[in-house]
Parts: structure tokens; C-alpha cells; sequence
């Protein structure tokens, strides 16, 4: 039967989770009624390296689409796959995104790209109250160098994502970044609506 750890003392929680979260609570089942901590607990609580990364990166972009959609549905304002900025700017580019990307689809982004989430312009900044990587909690369970990663991996998938933060090499992320920038010159003129 595995050792049950019930969590009630959420600062004691935060400083004890660089253990909490090493291979030395592998067998360890924890517990808590806090809310606040609930999403970290159930991630906790998966044991296989890989889908703890999934469900702690598929939690992160959902708290950020939320979060932002509490304060605006369409907080980048689109229309006609053109947002405010561009709108204001008379921008020739219709891509449902402000950045060139062959991942852009007539319907907007086809992926669920962490960084890119992350990312507001001055005008959204000015706007809205947005978000940081220190801001979601659930990262805490990442390692440093994850949570470094997660600055700079513009333009790729889900998938692709996942699996550096899997990796976890700041190596391999440079040479995959490399890669998605000569598939985005590639795809430069495929990028309209
Ligand atoms: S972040 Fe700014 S520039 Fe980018 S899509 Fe939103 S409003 Fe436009
Ligand atoms: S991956 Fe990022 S840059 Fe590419 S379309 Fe999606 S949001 Fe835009």
C-alpha cells in the first residue's frame, strides 16, 4: 500500500515541493481538501514522467485561455482573422495570429502553444491584467530549466513542446527551434486566411 501524505499547510506545501515532486515520493499518495492546490496534488499523483508533463502543460495553456477569457472572450479583439493591433496598423497580414506561423489556420492557431499564450503585446498588457510564468502555480512542478524553456518555444505544437520540456535540454530546444524557423520561412507566404 503506498504512503498517504495529507497537505494542509499550503506554505509548508510550496517550500517542500522541490522534494515533493523528486523521484524520493514516487510511492507517496497525496491528499488535500485546499482547492487552491488541487490541480497540483492530481499531478503529483501521477507517477510516469511523461503524462505528469502532459497534464501539467495541458493545465497551464487551460488556466491561461480561462483566465484571459474571464476578462474578454476575444481579448485580442479579431475580426476577419485581423486582431486590434494589426486592425490599427492597416496591416496587409490576415493570419489569425500577429506573428508569421505555419502553424496559423483559417481558423486561428491549430495548436495549443504555452509560450505563445504567454505572450501580450504592449496594447494587451496596457489593456488587461495579464499573466506570467510565476503566476501559474502548476509550473512550480516543472524544474528550473523547464520553466526557462517555456520563454522562447514560440511557433511549434503541442506535441513538439511536450517533448522538449520532456527532453528538458536547452540544446535540443535550440536545435528544434532552428528547425521550426526554416519551416516558418518555408511556410511565410502560405500564411492567409
Ligand atoms: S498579442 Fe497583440 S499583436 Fe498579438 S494578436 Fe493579440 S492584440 Fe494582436
Ligand atoms: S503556434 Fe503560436 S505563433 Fe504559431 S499560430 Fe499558434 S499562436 Fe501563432
Amino acid at each position: 500500500m503506498k504512503k498517504i501524505i495529507i497537505i494542509e499547510d499550503i506554505n509548508k506545501f510550496y517550500r517542500k515541493l522541490f522534494l515533493y515532486k523528486s523521484f524520493l515520493y514516487k510511492k507517496v499518495l497525496f491528499k488535500s481538501t485546499n482547492e487552491d492546490i488541487i490541480p497540483l496534488i492530481e499531478a503529483l499523483n501521477i507517477k510516469n514522467r511523461k503524462k505528469r508533463i502532459i497534464y501539467i502543460y495541458d493545465y497551464a495553456c487551460s488556466y491561461v485561455d480561462n483566465y484571459m477569457k474571464k476578462q474578454n472572450s476575444n481579448p485580442c479583439g479579431f475580426k476577419n482573422c485581423k486582431c486590434i493591433v494589426k486592425r490599427k496598423e492597416n496591416s496587409k497580414n490576415k493570419n489569425g495570429c500577429c506573428r508569421k506561423c505555419y502553424l496559423n489556420t483559417s481558423k486561428g492557431c491549430s495548436t495549443s502553444n504555452l509560450t505563445c499564450k504567454l505572450f501580450y503585446c504592449k496594447d494587451m498588457k496596457n489593456k488587461y491584467k495579464t499573466l506570467k510564468i510565476k503566476d501559474i502555480k502548476i509550473l512550480k512542478l516543472l524544474s528550473f530549466r523547464q520553466r526557462i524553456m517555456i520563454n522562447s518555444c514560440y511557433f511549434i505544437t503541442r506535441e513538439r513542446y511536450i517533448k522538449n520540456l520532456y527532453n528538458g535540454s536547452i540544446i535540443l530546444l535550440f536545435i528544434s527551434n532552428i528547425k521550426e524557423l526554416g519551416k516558418i520561412v518555408k511556410n511565410y507566404h502560405k500564411n492567409k486566411c
